[in-house]
């Protein structure tokens, strides 16, 4: 989609990624011999580097990478001057999750209490004493999907919870008891200006970002500018430019803890390409490549965008929803070309867009109802 979104600015993109047919590259053609795409991991320094070489400004999708490699090309190139946006600092604090919340409370942001914890059945009950059950253990790296997370709800699991995370190090996070989950995106630009988009709610199945709907209805009115407000200012504190995705969690009383924050453009962003004056990925370039800002406003009363997961290794069920989304109005079909269906992976997306809420509902009926599982 950032690939998509260069194309139509006439930015040249070069691609680091596994294999000749990874999603972004059926989407740019290579730019012959010399600026073909790279073949390989995001978190081989040999890679960064051939990547490095090839281009003027270079940025992240995912927070996994090696975030070393990409300061030591950056700081090697001071004469060229490679950018690297978001700058390499800030991907190693937020790859780590719990610096990444050190990070957050240490610059006054809310977020519930967390501590370190070690991979140990006597440590993962003094915290649990601390901070009560059910106790959320999370892997501090390589997190996504919730597949670094367990929720401890009885101390006899503490094995259990060491066997499912592994050797990875792990922190823990108080349980908290959110009514609804919100996010907001951020673009910061280069000089650390600051814009956000409209606050979303998003609704997670199995860990899994489900459903995210944009904007958010709230019965306070001033809600949606104190959760922009937390986002802008968590961002602010971060070098670098690019969007930003902030998770928070609302709670009972409207109070506001934030979650976690991605370095990148986010799937509760996705919504912004047919919702928004401005997409998150044009505003990701425009950010990166030190041009003006674009609009964040919403330019639809109503939107939602559906997660197509992989329910098995067929691409069935999928394609039986988009059929489904072909035929509804105001419905946009994204399928990612990735090689492989898998059980949870997201396979592409479906955003709606309609002229109220009722309306919105009544066009996402059909496509809720033609997922596996769902009772008609
Ligand atoms: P992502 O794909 O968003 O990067 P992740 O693997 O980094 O996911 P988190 O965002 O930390 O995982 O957690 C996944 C989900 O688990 C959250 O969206 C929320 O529903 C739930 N969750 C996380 N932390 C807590 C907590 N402390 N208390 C209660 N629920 C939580
Ligand atoms: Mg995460
Ligand atoms: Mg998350």
């Amino acid at each position: 989609m950032l690939a998509a979104s260069a194309s139509l600015l006439n930015v040249k993109v070069v691609i680091l990624d596994v294999g000749d047919h990874a999603p972004a590259k059926q989407i740019v053609a290579p730019l012959g011999p010399e600026l073909a795409h790279v073949d390989g991991s995001f978190a081989d320094p040999e890679k960064i580097r051939e990547l490095a070489s090839k281009v003027d400004v270079l940025t992240v999708e995912i927070e996994h990478v090696d975030a070393t490699t990409l300061e030591e090309v950056r700081a090697a190139s001071q004469g060229k001057q490679l950018a690297v946006h978001p700058s390499p600092s800030t991907i190693q604090i937020i790859q780590d999750k719990y610096r990444q919340k050190q990070h957050l409370a240490s610059h006054g942001l809310p977020v519930s209490d967390f501590v370190a914890v070690e991979s140990s059945i006597e440590s993962i009950s003094s915290v649990a004493e601390k901070l009560g059950l059910p106790l959320m253990l999370k892997s501090r790296t390589m997190a996504y999907d919730g597949r670094g997370n367990f929720v401890l709800r009885d101390i006899q699991q503490a094995q259990q919870a060491i066997d499912f995370l592994g050797n990875r190090p792990l922190y823990a996070e108080k349980w908290v008891p959110f009514s609804k989950e919100v996010a907001v995106m951020v673009v910061r630009s280069a000089n650390g200006e600051v814009q956000s988009y409209p606050v979303v709610e998003t609704v997670h199945k199995n860990n899994i970002c489900h459903l995210v709907f944009a904007p958010l209805r709230s019965r306070d009115a001033s809600l949606s500018q104190r959760a922009r407000s937390i986002a802008e200012n968590a961002i602010k504190t971060f070098s670098g430019a690019g969007v930003f995705g902030v998770e928070m969690f609302l709670m009972e009383d409207d109070s506001i803890f934030i979650n976690e924050i991605a370095p990148r453009p986010h799937n509760s962003g996705h919504y912004t390409i047919e919702a928004c004056e401005t997409s998150q990925y044009e505003n990701h370039l425009r950010a990166i490549l030190s041009l003006p800002l674009g609009s964040t406003a919403l330019k639809v009363p109503s939107s939602v965008m559906l997660n197509l997961i992989g329910y098995s290794s067929s691409m069935d069920e999928i394609t039986k929803t988009a059929n489904v989304a072909l035929s509804i109005p105001g419905a946009s079909i994204h399928l990612y070309g990735k090689s492989e269906c898998r059980k949870g992976r997201k396979m592409g997306h479906i955003t709606i867009v309609a002229e109220s809420d009722l309306q919105l509902r009544t066009r996402l009926r059909p496509l809720l109802q033609s997922l596996p599982g769902s009772t008609p």
